[in-house]
C-alpha cells in the first residue's frame, strides 16, 4: 500500500476536535496528519493572563489528541521556519490550517501561505474561528460593509451557518513523530507570577469543560438570560468566552445549541445568547474589514482627542482603588478570575475613559495583558464603543454612573461584597485572594482602608463633557 506524505495541520486558536472544518478535513484525506503548535514571536507577544491561559488549552487539547491516537508536536520560533523544517523532517507535503483576522495574523499568515507554495508544499486555510467568514455578510445589494450591529445581525440571521460536523474519531499518525519541545519549557505562564495560582481555582480548560459549560448554561440559566445577563450579583451568563476564544468549542456548535433550545421553550434567552455571538462575530467582522478598529478612533472625528495619558489616576484604576466601590470590586473580579463581568467591563471602561478622561487604548492594553478570555476585536469593539469613538459607540454624553449601575445590577451589594474586602458583608476568601493575586511591587495589604474617591461623579462627568465639548468646538 502507497504512504501518502504527512499533512502537517497548524493548531492556532482552534483547539478541538468537534465542529472542526480543516482537522475533520485532513481527517477525510486520509493522510498521516501531524497537529503542531508553533510558538511564534506574534503569539510569544501576546499578554501575560491569556499567555497563561494557552499553556492550560494546549495541555488539554494535547490530552484529546492523544485520545484518538493522535499528538501534538510544539515547535518554538518563526511560523514558516518551523513548519519549513517540520515538512522537510517529516516529508509532509501540505500544511492547513484555521483562518485567523487580526491585521497581524492575516499578514503572517499570507506571508506563510505564499512562502510554502513557493517551495512546492499544499498551503490551505480553513473557516472554523467565527460562525461566518467575515466578508460573508454582506448587503445585498453590494456597497459598502455592514457598520451598524442591527442591520449586521439581521442579515447574519437571515443565513444558514450550515450544520456542525462531527467530532474528528481518529487522525492517522506518521509513521514516526517528529521531536517536540516540552510544554513546560516554554514556561507560558510565567508573565502571571503570583495571580496563576489564584486564578487557576476559577479555571478548567478543554474542549469537554467547554462542553460541560454551554450544556449547563442552556440547562437552566438561559430561561432568564436575556434580563439577567446585566445582573452582577446572578450567575446567568455562559462563562464561554475563554472557550470561544482558544476554539475549545466552535460558535457554530453554541448558536446551533441556543437554536435547540428556543425551540425548547426557553425562546427569549436563547435568542439573545444567540444576539450576543453575533456580537462577537461583528467585532471580527469590523476587525476586518475596519482595522483601524484595533489601533484608533474608528470614528474619524475622534480622532485627535486629548485623552489623559498614564497618570496617578490610571494607576489606581488599574489597581482596583479608584475608590469606586463597584469600578474597584470589578476590576479584583479580574485578578481573582482572569475574567470580569460584562457589564462590569462597560462601567470600568467608562470610568477610566469618562470620568478619569485617560486613552482607551490604556485600558484596552491592560484587559489585554490580564483576561484570560482576551479577544482582540471584541476587547478593541468594546473599549471604542464605551468611549464613544468605535462603531455603535454609546454617545459621548452616556457616561455609565457607578452608583445607579450598582443599585440596578448589584441591588444586594453581593457583587461589591464578593470581590472588595472591606465592603460591607464582604467575604473574606475570594476578596482576599486579590492581595495573593496581583503584584507585590503594588504593595498592597488587606490591612489597607479602602480608598479614597479619586473624583466626584458629577464632578467627573461634568469634566468628560466639558472636554467633549470643547474638542467638538475645536478648542
Ligand atoms: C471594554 C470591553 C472589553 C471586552 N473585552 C472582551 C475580550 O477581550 N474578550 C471577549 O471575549 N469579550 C470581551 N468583551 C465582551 C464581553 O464582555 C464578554 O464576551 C463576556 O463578558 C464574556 O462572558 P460570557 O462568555 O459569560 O458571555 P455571555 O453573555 O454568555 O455571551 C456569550 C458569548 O457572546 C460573546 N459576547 C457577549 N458579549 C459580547 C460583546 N459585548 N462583544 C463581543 N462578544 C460578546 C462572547 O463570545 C461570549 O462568550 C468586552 C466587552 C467590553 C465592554
Amino acid at each position: 500500500m502507497t504512504r501518502h506524505p504527512p499533512l502537517l495541520y497548524w493548531i492556532r486558536r482552534d483547539m478541538r476536535l468537534s465542529d472542526h472544518p480543516g482537522l475533520a478535513a485532513a481527517q477525510q484525506s486520509g493522510r498521516p496528519v501531524i497537529p503542531v503548535f508553533v510558538l511564534d514571536p506574534e503569539t510569544e507577544d501576546i499578554g501575560a493572563a491569556p499567555k497563561w491561559r494557552l499553556e492550560q488549552a494546549i495541555a488539554a487539547f494535547r490530552e484529546r489528541l492523544r485520545g484518538i491516537g493522535s499528538d501534538l508536536v510544539l515547535r518554538r520560533g518563526k511560523a514558516l521556519d518551523c513548519l519549513r523544517a517540520l515538512a522537510e523532517e517529516t516529508g509532509a507535503g501540505a500544511v492547513h490550517w484555521t483562518r485567523l483576522y487580526e491585521p497581524a495574523a492575516i499578514a503572517r499568515d499570507s506571508a506563510v501561505k505564499a512562502a510554502l507554495r513557493a517551495a512546492g508544499l499544499e498551503a490551505e486555510s480553513h473557516p472554523g474561528h467565527l460562525i461566518f467568514e467575515p466578508w460573508a455578510v454582506a448587503p445585498k445589494s453590494g456597497g459598502d460593509v455592514y457598520r451598524v450591529f442591527t442591520p449586521y445581525f439581521r442579515a447574519l440571521e437571515g443565513i444558514e451557518p450550515g450544520p456542525c460536523l462531527d467530532a474528528v474519531e481518529a487522525l492517522a499518525a506518521p509513521r514516526d513523530w517528529p521531536g517536540t519541545d516540552a510544554l513546560a519549557d516554554w514556561a507560558l505562564g510565567a508573565g502571571m507570577r503570583r495571580g496563576a495560582d489564584v486564578v487557576a481555582g476559577h479555571v478548567e480548560a478543554g474542549e469537554p469543560a467547554a462542553q460541560a459549560h454551554l450544556e449547563a448554561f442552556l440547562d437552566a440559566p438561559v430561561r432568564d438570560y436575556a434580563k439577567g445577563r446585566d445582573r452582577l450579583d446572578l450567575d446567568r451568563c455562559s462563562g464561554l468566552s475563554p472557550y470561544l476564544t482558544w476554539g475549545e468549542i466552535s460558535a457554530r456548535e453554541a448558536w446551533h445549541a441556543a437554536g435547540r433550545a428556543a425551540r425548547g421553550g426557553k425562546r427569549d434567552g436563547a435568542l439573545a445568547f444567540r444576539r450576543e455571538l453575533g456580537w462577537r462575530e461583528f467585532a471580527w467582522h469590523l476587525g476586518y474589514h475596519t482595522p483601524e478598529l484595533f489601533e484608533r478612533e474608528w470614528r474619524a472625528e475622534w480622532q485627535g482627542f486629548p485623552w489623559r495619558g498614564e497618570s496617578a489616576d490610571a494607576a489606581a484604576w488599574r489597581q482596583g482603588r479608584t475608590g469606586e466601590p463597584l469600578v474597584d470590586a470589578a476590576m479584583r473580579e479580574m485578578y481573582v478570575t482572569g475574567r470580569m463581568h460584562n457589564r462590569a467591563r462597560m462601567i470600568v471602561a467608562s470610568h477610566l475613559t469618562k470620568h478619569l478622561l485617560t486613552d482607551w487604548r490604556i485600558g484596552m492594553r491592560w484587559f489585554a495583558d490580564c483576561l484570560i478570555d482576551w479577544d482582540p476585536a471584541s476587547n478593541a469593539l468594546g473599549w471604542q464603543w464605551v468611549a464613544g469613538c468605535g462603531p455603535d459607540a454609546a454617545p459621548y454624553f452616556r457616561v455609565f454612573n457607578p452608583e445607579t449601575q450598582a443599585e440596578k445590577f448589584d441591588p444586594e451589594g453581593a457583587y461589591r461584597a464578593r470581590y472588595l474586602l472591606g465592603f460591607e458583608g464582604s467575604d473574606d476568601a475570594v476578596a482576599r485572594s486579590y492581595f495573593d493575586a496581583v503584584p507585590e511591587s503594588w504593595g498592597l495589604s488587606p490591612e489597607d482602608p479602602l480608598p479614597e474617591r479619586r473624583v466626584g461623579l458629577a464632578e467627573g462627568r461634568k469634566r468628560a463633557l466639558a472636554a467633549y465639548e470643547a474638542f467638538k468646538d475645536g478648542g
